[in-house]
């Protein structure tokens, strides 16, 4: 067997929970270390780890990843209360993926990965349309409350000096209702175009964005405004030499676009029509085990992961002894995504090239009839064969 392909820059490597974990060894084992002298900066996100370093290990993988520029994520557990009990935790820790993106700044961007022989519920979405989502504030960092008949409700503006800004919002009269304040900043708006423009020109492909600035005048327009004048002061020329575009229009009038449209294209979603479309997008794709995510930073740093959890009914049956058959693609596309970035950041066209092929591999196998449970239900090739975890990783080798 020839050399194997050599790495400058290791990877931060984020190992994870359950089914996931089994699965990240696994492509290790059968995929990337026969032929890649795989360097990584490897930490231990698995639940029982993040307990013993009461949660710093996320936090140095996140610093790690900053210094680092790429990192590739397994899927790990969101504790709740019955996994307090399961794990004996200390504490209730947060989401690691809250916890990174807030270190990191970035946006997630989640494409799906499309084979011949499932086809996506609307027909016509030939193409991947990627979601990118601004994960920071608007209703999920809101004040909300009930409030009595007869009651004036305003919103109130202290600034630094103590002036105060009122504004109506309602008076409520003879019915008792319900209010909300909610935010957002200018900082982190332009955080998130940033990530999207840059994502545009990486992938090139173009960017739709949109928002309700007709009825939110301020709110809404403000997103508008900060798109448009970051795109016209640092992007435009670079947007026009790539030969993309950045389009912005109504939301309403884009979900009607986005239906008649074959896709290729990133579509910018405030943070509640990401959290809706995200999921009706990965829906109508078929599988979310065939669903990509990165998060991307202003700055271009970058953190692949696939976007499903640790798929945790699995991997009870893992444990029991019984066979399963978990869909790896997901993963397997989160540690090509690194591969070939780290490849393209330090000039290995071998590493890039290596990525590549996996990937053709990884779908080649699937069009070929081989394909793990959830994609048997799916498929429509009459050729095709149900196999266990293990066996479609080996698939993919023999391609390899
Ligand atoms: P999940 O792991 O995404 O799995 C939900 C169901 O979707 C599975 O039971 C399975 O359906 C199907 N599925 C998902 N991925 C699959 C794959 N690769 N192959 C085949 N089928 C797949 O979500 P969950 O069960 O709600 O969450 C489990 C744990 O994951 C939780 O502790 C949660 O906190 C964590 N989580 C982590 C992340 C992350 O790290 N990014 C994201 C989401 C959830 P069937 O059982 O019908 O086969
Ligand atoms: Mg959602």
């Amino acid at each position: 067997m020839a050399d194997k392909i050599q790495m400058k820059t290791p990877l931060v490597e984020m190992d994870g929970d359950e089914m996931t974990r089994v699965i990240w060894q696994m492509i290790k084992d059968i995929l990337i270390l026969p032929y890649v002298d795989l360097k990584t900066e490897y930490y231990d996100l698995g639940l029982e780890y993040r307990n013993e370093t009461n949660d710093q290990v996320t936090v140095d993988s996140a610093e790690a990843t900053k210094r680092l520029g790429v990192a590739v994520k397994c899927a790990t557990i969101t504790p709740n209360a019955a996994r307090m009990t399961e794990y004996d935790l200390k504490e209730m820790w947060k989401s690691p993926n809250g916890t990174i993106r807030a270190i990191l700044d970035g946006t997630v961007f989640r494409t799906p990965i499309l084979v011949r022989g499932i086809t996506p519920y609307i027909p016509t979405w030939t193409k991947p349309i990627t979601i990118a989502r601004h994960a920071y504030g608007d209703v999920y960092k809101n004040t909300e409350m009930q409030v009595p008949a007869g009651s004036r409700c305003e919103l109130v503006c202290t600034d630094k000096d103590g002036n105060e800004v009122r504004s109506l919002i309602h008076e409520m009269g003879d019915t008792d209702g319900i209010i909300q304040g909610m935010h957002n900043t200018d900082k982190s708006i332009a955080s998130f175009a940033r990530s999207c423009f840059n994502y545009a020109l990486d992938e090139k492909k173009d960017l739709w964005f949109a928002t309700k600035d007709t009825i939110s005048k301020k709110y809404d327009h403000r997103f508008k405004d900060i798109f448009a004048e970051l795109y016209e002061a640092e992007y435009k020329e670079k947007f026009e030499a790539a030969g993309i575009e950045y389009f912005y229009t109504l939301i309403d009038d884009a979900v009607a676009r986005v239906i008649r449209s074959d896709g290729g294209y990133i579509w910018a979603c405030k943070n509640y029509d990401g959290d809706v479309m995200s999921d009706m997008v990965a829906t109508a794709y078929g599988s979310l085990a065939m669903m990509t995510s990165v998060l991307v930073s202003p700055e271009g740093i970058y953190e692949y992961e696939a976007a499903h959890g640790t798929v945790q009914r699995h991997y009870y049956k893992h444990l029991k002894g019984e066979e399963t058959s978990t869909n790896s693609v997901a993963t397997l596309f989160a540690w090509t995504g690194a591969l070939r970035k780290r490849g393209e950041l330090d000039g290995l066209a071998d590493l890039v090239e290596f990525a590549n092929r996996l990937e053709k591999a990884t779908i080649d196998t699937i069009e070929d009839g081989v394909m793990t449970g959830d994609l048997y239900l799916l498929s429509t090739l009459e050729n095709k064969k149900k196999v266990n975890t293990e066996d479609f990783l080996r698939a993919i080798a023999e391609r390899l």
